[in-house]
């Protein structure tokens, strides 16, 4: 599983992601960077309530405001997206990324906006 293409910037605020098996996923900006993988933002803001699938913004960046500004293909195997803040030590594996995929598909549940 991989990522065939990879959109950053759409009209709707949220990164396009199309799989190599014909999957698209549609994260918002806030929900990705909220589920940023990296040290920092794991330790840090979330508490140890990862549990929660709910795509809280975050609270000192304006959901608009924050946005990928580009991403990187890590060997074969990951993601790594550059934030507009500066931020981009999180990695985003193929694996984690399409975990997080909030489509209906992918998660029975409502995820977010229910
Ligand atoms: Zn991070
Ligand atoms: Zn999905």
């Amino acid at each position: 599983m991989w990522p065939k293409s990879i959109k950053l910037n759409t009209p709707n605020h949220t990164v396009w992601v199309e799989w190599s098996d014909g999957h698209r996923s549609a994260y918002s900006y806030p929900y990705l960077r909220d589920h940023c993988p990296c040290a920092t933002c794991t330790s840090s803001h979330r508490g140890g309530a990862t549990a929660s699938p709910s795509p809280n913004p975050l609270p000192m960046l304006g959901a608009q405001a924050l946005r990928p500004l580009r991403a990187e293909l890590v060997g074969r195997y990951a993601l790594q997206i550059f934030w507009s803040d500066g931020h981009s030590s999180g990695i985003y594996t193929f694996d984690y990324l399409r975990g997080l995929c909030p489509c209906e598909q992918c998660r029975p549940f409502p995820a977010h906006g229910a």
